[in-house]
This record gives structure tokens, C-alpha cells and sequence, in this order.
């Protein structure tokens, strides 16, 4: 099987694997019980979130964990309205957001916030100056993407940090950084975000994991009620096993970051220059920004299918995250590019264990599936 739709989730690390499976057999106590066994799950789990703050570039106390990247972002945008309360009911995001916040975002709209959407241009980006238009002294959020889950493109977290200081406006800046965390530079204070969504098992953790950062001094509402756990602001008992490789995940991707960014990339730039040599009808929609992922067209055959042939071959890709029905992704169709190119969109996204010899096999495929076509009509 080649899995080449890393950016949908990831394989396991075995030292993740490993930590989670001591913590649920061997340490598996609670952290909040009294005795030393309670009092050792504790520490555990305080060095824990020690090695995700550093993994993150933040204080320890700033990371709180969720069950996923989800969680962190609808939390996020429910917090950040419920502190601006007073000062506002006006959002600005961008229309290329993941589901975890336009979906929370729509359903604000029908109650009576106002939601401005930043389309990005052909390739996929975000005019910082946009952003700086939309903003009002109204806008209590500003959430914003770091890096695009279906393009690769990397948005202007930080120029839209500048642009709400700069504008003197109360807005909270949220940004989803489950497809950025490790794979492209930042720490949230460089990026100067309030509150920032990572998940674990887009980087080799298991799924059931993530986390939000909370700037340090930010008072948020919790999202739940109950014993008190992860500073009352996300209570119910840790889960020890998931936080345990998590942060496992977190020191694997760490001590060998530069040699997966390079590998990711140079794999990524493999894949383009042979789709570009061999397909020569083939459109590379975006290089992407970010290492790992890139999204290429067919046009005239549609991602669909294109995803069924794959995989009978066992190869694994993904036509964007939510195309289906015959129209293209949200992503894809806030390009504006033409439609014969968005209906036949695949993304490819890579692993450190991605290999130029599995983007050649899907890359071969490719034009076997396109030429047994030209020769079908
Ligand atoms: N945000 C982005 C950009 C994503 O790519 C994903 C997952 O694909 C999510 C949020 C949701 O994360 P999770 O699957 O952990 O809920």
C-alpha cells in the first residue's frame, strides 16, 4: 500500500505507540489521585506538556489538551466571542478554513454575528491587505488558518496580527495550526496569536489528541464544567495514554526536524517535476508553501474517479477534504480557477516516510489511467 494522504491523518510512530501503551498498562493512574502512583502520573503528565510547550515554542501553561483539532478550534471561537461579548458580534475568517471553524462560523451566522469571509487568490493565498480592509472596531475575532490542509499554502497569520494591533481593534486572533505545527516555523508569540489549535495524529501521535494554546493571561470561559482538571478550563480525567505519545511524537518530530522538513520537501518537489513530465495536461494547482502537501489536476477526469483507480492500485490520495457529489471542495472552488481544473483535484501529502520511489508508482498510475482513457474514447 503507498499512503501518500498524510495531511488526512498520519501513521504512528512506535515511540508514541510505546508510550501510549505503557501509560495504559503499566502507568495508568489517575493523575488527580492522592497517592504516589496518582502523585507519578501527575509529574508525567506536567513533563508532558512540558515537551508539546516546546514542541510549540510556548510556556507550558499555555498548552491545555483537547481531544482533537476540532475541539481546540470551536472552543476557541466560542471563547474568544464569549470575551468579546461586549465589544462586538463581527468575525473575520477566510473562505479556505477547515470545517472545524466555518462549519461553528456558519452557525454563528444564524445567530446574528456577521461573518466576513477573505477570498484568496488563484493559488491559493490571502492578501494581508484584504484583511486589514475587513477590519472593524466590532471584529471580536479574526480566525485565520496557518496553513491551508488541501493547498499547502502557509496564510498571514502574523501580518494579520500587525493589521488588529496596528487598526486598534478588540478583536481575539485564533489561528488553526493543525496542519503548520512542526512542519513549517513558528512559535504563537512570533506569530502574536491569542489562541492557536494543534492536533496530535497529524504528527505521528495517536487520534484522540490535540491541543490549544492560550496566551498567557487570556481569561477564557471553560469549555466544560466538572473537576477541575487542565486548570477548570477543560476538565475530566486525562487522557495519560494519548497525552503520553503525543508528547512522544512531539520529541521524535523535534530531534530530527530539519532531516523530515528536508525529506517531506524534497519528496514533494520529486512528485511535481515527474506528475509535470509525464502528464503534460496535468495542471500543478499549488506547490504548496508547507513541506508536505501540494494538489495537482487532471483535467477532464474527475477526482473521484481518479481516487477509486488509485486506490484499486493501492495507492492512497485524496481528492480534497470534502469533494464529493461532483463539485469541487470549498478549498479548491475559492480559487476561482476553471472548473474542468477543480473537478479533477487531487492532494498528495507526504510523511517523512514518504519515498520518491512511491510518488513515482503514483505518478505511473496516473498515466496509465489517463491513457487507457485517451484510448477508450
Ligand atoms: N483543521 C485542519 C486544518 C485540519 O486539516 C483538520 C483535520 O483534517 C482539522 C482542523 C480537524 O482536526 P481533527 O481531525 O483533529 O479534529
Amino acid at each position: 500500500m503507498i499512503y501518500l494522504d498524510n495531511a488526512a491523518t498520519t501513521r504512528v510512530c512506535p515511540e508514541a505507540a510505546q508510550a501510549a501503551l505503557a501509560a495504559m498498562t503499566e502507568d495508568f493512574w489517575n493523575p488527580s489521585s492522592r497517592y504516589a502512583a496518582g502523585a507519578g502520573a501527575a509529574e508525567a503528565l506536567r513533563s508532558h506538556r512540558a515537551t508539546v510547550a516546546a514542541a510549540l515554542g510556548c510556556l507550558p501553561e499555555e498548552v491545555v489538551f483537547t481531544s482533537c483539532g476540532t475541539e481546540g478550534d470551536n472552543w476557541a471561537i466560542q471563547a474568544a466571542l464569549e470575551h468579546g461579548k461586549r465589544k462586538g458580534r463581527h468575525i473575520v475568517t477566510t473562505a479556505i478554513e477547515h470545517a472545524a471553524v466555518l462549519e461553528p462560523l456558519r452557525a454563528l451566522a444564524g445567530q446574528g454575528y456577521e461573518v466576513t469571509y477573505l477570498r484568496p487568490d488563484r493559488q491559493g493565498h490571502i492578501d494581508p491587505a484584504g484583511l486589514a480592509a475587513a477590519l472593524r472596531p466590532d471584529t471580536v475575532l479574526v480566525s485565520m488558518m496557518l496553513v491551508n490542509n488541501e493547498l499547502g499554502t502557509i496564510l498571514p497569520v502574523k501580518a494579520a496580527a500587525e493589521a488588529i494591533r496596528a487598526a486598534g481593534c478588540p478583536a481575539l486572533l485564533h489561528t488553526d495550526a493543525v496542519q503548520a505545527f512542526l512542519k513549517v516555523p513558528f512559535t504563537p508569540k512570533d506569530l502574536g496569536v491569542d489562541l492557536l489549535t494543534i492536533s496530535g495524529h497529524k504528527v505521528r501521535a495517536p487520534k484522540g489528541i490535540g491541543a490549544l494554546y492560550i496566551r498567557k493571561g487570556l481569561k477564557l470561559k471553560p469549555l466544560l464544567l466538572g473537576g477541575g482538571q487542565e486548570g477548570g478550563l477543560r476538565p475530566g480525567t486525562e487522557p495519560t495514554a494519548q497525552i503520553a505519545a503525543l508528547a512522544a511524537a512531539c520529541r521524535v518530530w523535534m530531534d530530527h526536524r530539519e532531516a523530515y522538513t528536508e525529506r517531506m520537501r524534497e519528496t514533494k518537489d520529486h512528485f511535481l517535476s515527474s506528475f509535470s513530465a509525464a502528464l503534460p495536461q496535468g495542471v500543478v494547482v499549488s506547490p504548496g508553501d508547507a513541506p508536505h502537501i501540494c494538489a495537482v489536476s487532471l483535467p477532464g477526469y474527475p477526482s473521484e474517479m481518479l481516487v477509486r483507480e488509485l486506490s484499486d492500485r493501492g495507492i492512497c490520495v485524496s481528492s480534497g477534504s470534502a469533494c464529493h457529489r461532483g463539485k469541487p471542495s470549498h478549498v479548491f472552488a475559492a480559487t476561482g480557477r476553471p472548473k474542468g481544473e477543480l473537478l479533477g483535484v487531487l492532494r498528495v501529502s507526504f510523511s517523512p516516510e514518504s519515498t520518491p520511489a512511491e510518488c513515482d508508482t503514483l505518478v505511473n498510475a496516473l498515466s496509465e489511467i489517463s491513457s487507457a482513457r485517451v484510448a477508450a474514447r
